[in-house]
This record gives C-alpha cells, structure tokens and sequence, in this order.
C-alpha cells in the first residue's frame, strides 16, 4: 500500500509551526513543540469564555493563539499539526498542500519525538473495540511485570507519555483512531490489529475506501506480527496489501477453533495457534472464556485481538490470563447497572453505530431494546434484521429514530414497539418504565441506542449516566 513518507528530520528549533485546534491534543501538541523550541501558534475558530482562557495560558508560554479564524494560513507556515475534528478538507490543510507544506498529527509528532531506545508500540484500530482491547492489552502487559501503558485516543495525550523519555516505559498500548491513522505517515509499529471495519466517520473520511485505507496503515512496516479478524476478511485484505518488515507475520484471531497462525476458542479456552514452537502441532492454553470480562462475543474476540499482541510481543500464557482477569471494562460498555424483578438492565451507552450495538443485541437472548439519537447517516435493516428474533420489544427516542421505527416495520414487524417521540433529556426516564412494562422475568433491557446521543444528552456517558439514574428508579437493588 503506497503512504506517504515525510522525509526530512524536523530541526524543531528553526521551525514555525501551526497547530489546528485548541482542544485537548491541539494543546498538549502546542506545549510540547514550544518546549522544543519551535515557533508554535495555535488558530481555532472559536473564541468562547473557554478559548480565552485556554489561549491565555498558552500564550504565557510563548504560544501565540489567533482565535475565531480557522482557515486563514499563517504566513511562513512549516508545518501543520491537525486535531482529530479537523476534516482532511478543510480550508486551512487545502491552503497548507498548495503551498507545499505538511499536514501531521499528534500521533506522528510523538512518533518523531522517540528517541532511539523508545518503547515499541502496538497498535490497536478497527470501528468498535478499540478502547476495550487497548486496555485489555495494557492489563496483561502490566501482568507480565512490564512498564506499560494504554494511550493514545484514550487517556493521556500521546506526546506528553513519548516526552517522559525513552527509559519510561518497555512498551505501549497504542489506540488508534482512523483520523489519527490519516496524519501518521511515518508510524511503524512493532506489531498492529484492525479488529473490525464497518461504516463509521464516512463524512470525514469521504468514503468507506478512504476510510478502510487510513485503517490500513498501522500495518504498515509492522516488525513482528499483523494482526486481523477471521471473520472480517477485509482486516485480513489489509494486511495482504501491507509493506511489512521481512518476517513480520499474518496472525488471525477467531471465535471458532484457530487454524496455524491464529489464535481462537476450543471448547471455553482461549488458545494460542500462532505464538508456540510448532503451530501445526501444538496449541498453548491462555485462559478460559470465563476470564474475559464481560464473556460476550464481541469481547472475547477482543481479548483473542490483544492476546495476540500480547504474545507477538513475547507474553507467557499466564500473564495473559491474569491480564484479563485483572481488567475492568470502562462505564457504559456493557455495564451491568441492576437487576429489578428478575430483569437484567445493561448500559451499553457507548453502543454508539450500528456494528456496536448489533455486538450487544448478540450478546443476550431475550431482550427490550432501548434505541435512537443521532443515526449519522446510518440505516439499520441490517441490524434489525440479524436481532429481531431477540427482541421482546423496542422503545424509542431521539432525532433519528424514525429510521430505525421503519427497519422494525420491515424486518420485525411482530415486535412491539413505543416510539416516545421524543428528544428531551427527561425521556430516558419514561423509555426505562415502558422497557420494565414491557419485559418479563429472565429478560435484558439493553440501553444500545446505535446512535450518538448529543441530540438529547452531552455525551454518551450522560446517557448512561441517565439509564442507570432511571433503572434506580425503578426502584432497583443494586445487583
Ligand atoms: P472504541 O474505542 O472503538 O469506540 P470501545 O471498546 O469503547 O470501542 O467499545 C465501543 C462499543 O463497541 C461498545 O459499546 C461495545 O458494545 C462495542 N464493541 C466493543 N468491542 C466490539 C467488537 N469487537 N465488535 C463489535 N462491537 C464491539
């Protein structure tokens, strides 16, 4: 696959920089390439109360901030830092590439900023799981006594973690969103995986091709191992279509029993195929199903993903198991919030597209479905379809939900439905009291919207946040 590769090493001191973006990573860029010595001025559109204060600080730094302008190029330009919001089309980077100069992101910049004794990273994408299987994978590198950490889309900018210097850490957990991917030509990772690929940020990326391809390059230059999803023959498409190091390997992970090469699930255990002496004969036992935390599909395959990245990296087997035993997923991922009269209430709040929430509806038998928000241009036959013999029933709310209310009509048309035909704040409470009216003993209500929620709340974590005030509610004993 042809990338890009920015050639020169930057002499940061002679540099005049221009970072787009005044928000978490456009801040902790700005900082670390004033430190360096670089003439750094940050542009951002806005120029709210927050702005202010924000561009006040930095500029007691020596940072210069132009504020309510996002798209006049800054005259001597050398370099052009993005931040994850900043659409590839914007005016700014249009007027950077006409006048020849480079467009980066945080992620390259940190790559540039490791010395030669850096810890390796291993690289983790794909549209869902990214989070979970980045701090799975942080859980049993720790396990195996190594200094480690899970950055990058999460937690702690990934500049600020590669400026602790290079005795810091032995190794990093590295989670890597398509934009970041975009505006990283020269990243190569020690080992990488693309979990899965579905439609998501298309308006960003232009097209599921463009999309794919910016997922694709963490394979790039990969040393030790490309890691890809069995079931998801695209994943492995891209690492056929990857410059690799010589002897770097294709390793597949899979829910069924893994052939050569893969690791898989042979009756409850998780089982390494690839990382043992002789993969035609041999198979290394990791751990059982039930220390993966929640055991649902979706998430095993994610602990199979970062197993294999674990062991790439030359992980024993036990350290794996006490990785994943050890390992609490984040709040609103599948989040048991209580059981009320023998009904199971899950908040999967950051079931936030399509391909999340049809993971979650696999996930259980009988369920009352709570869904709606912001559908960003999805369309849901798909999903409704491959659950619609699990639902008990739906009850909607949200700005989209009407899209999803015509998939029921057309691929479950038996299956009760209250569309509450509203986009309020307060409707989470009535939707969990018509999902209680609904369900019956033994049954899940599942908070997996397949939308974004800022129609009706300010984030995902809001909405969770609101799911399990109303289950509480209900009346509910803590389970
Ligand atoms: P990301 O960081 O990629 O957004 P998270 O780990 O935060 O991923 O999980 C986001 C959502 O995606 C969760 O709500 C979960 O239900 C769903 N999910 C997690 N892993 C997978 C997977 N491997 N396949 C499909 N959906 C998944």
């Amino acid at each position: 696959m042809g990338s890009q590769e920015v050639t020169t090493e930057f002499d940061w001191q002679s540099m005049n920089i221009t970072v787009a973006g005044l928000g978490v990573s456009g801040i902790s860029a700005a900082r670390a390439l004033a430190g360096l010595g670089a003439s750094v001025t940050v542009v951002d559109g806005g120029s709210s109360e927050a702005h202010r204060e924000r561009a006040a600080s930095l500029e007691q730094q020596g940072i210069s901030v132009r504020l309510a302008d996002a798209e006049t190029f800054p005259e001597g330009t050398d370099l052009v830092v993005t931040s994850p919001g900043w659409k590839p089309g914007s005016p700014l980077f249009l007027a950077a590439a006409e006048a020849g100069v480079d467009v980066v992101g945080d992620v390259e910049i940190a790559w540039r900023l490791r010395g030669p004794d850096a810890a390796p990273w291993l690289g983790i994408t794909g549209t869902n799981g990214k989070t979970t299987t980045t701090q799975m994978l942080a859980s049993i590198l720790g396990a195996a006594g190594l200094r480690t950490a899970a950055v990058g889309n999460i937690g702690t900018p990934i500049i600020d973690v590669v400026q602790e210097g290079d005795n810091a850490y032995d190794v990093l957990a590295v989670e890597l969103s398509s934009y970041q991917l975009h505006w990283a030509p020269s990243l190569r990772a020690h080992s990488a995986v693309v979990l899965n690929l579905a439609p998501d940020h298309l308006d960003w990326h232009g097209s599921m091709e463009a999309y794919v391809a910016d997922k694709g390059r963490i394979y790039e230059g990969n040393r030790v191992a490309c890691v890809y999803n069995v079931a998801d023959k695209a994943t492995e498409d891209l690492v056929r279509q990857a410059d690799v190091e010589e002897g770097c390997r294709a390793v597949g992970f899979t829910l069924g029993t893994p052939g050569p090469s893969q690791l898989g699930v042979v009756e409850g255990i998780l089982v390494d195929r690839a990382f043992v002496e002789d993969r035609h004969k041999q198979a290394q036992e990791l751990a059982e199903i039930a220390d993966v935390n929640p055991p649902a599909p979706h998430n095993i395959a994610n602990a199979l993903a970062a197993a294999a990245l674990a062991r790439a990296f030359g992980v024993p087997a036990a350290a794996v198991r006490d990785g994943l035993r050890a390992f609490r997923p984040d709040a609103h991922r599948i989040e048991h919030v209580a059981d009320v009269d023998g009904v199971t209430y899950i908040d999967d709040s950051k079931a936030t597209n399509t391909h999340a929430a049809e993971a979650s509806l696999a996930a259980y038998e009988s369920i009352v479905w709570i869904a709606g928000g912001l559908a960003k241009g999805a369309t849901f036959d798909e999903l409704v379809a491959k659950s619609a013999k699990r639902l008990r029933g739906v009850v909607l709310f949200g700005a989209d939900r009407a899209r999803i209310r015509e998939a029921l009509a057309r691929h479950a048309p038996e299956v009760p439905v209250v569309d509450l035909d509203r986009t309020d704040t307060g409707a989470m409470l009535t939707a969990v009291r018509e999902a209680a009216r609904l369900s019956e003993p033994g049954d899940t209500v599942l908070l997996a919207p397949a939308c974004a929620s800022m129609d009706m709340f300010t984030n995902y974590n809001k909405r969770g946040d609101a799911f399990a005030d109303a289950v509480r509610e209900l009346g509910a004993v803590d389970g």
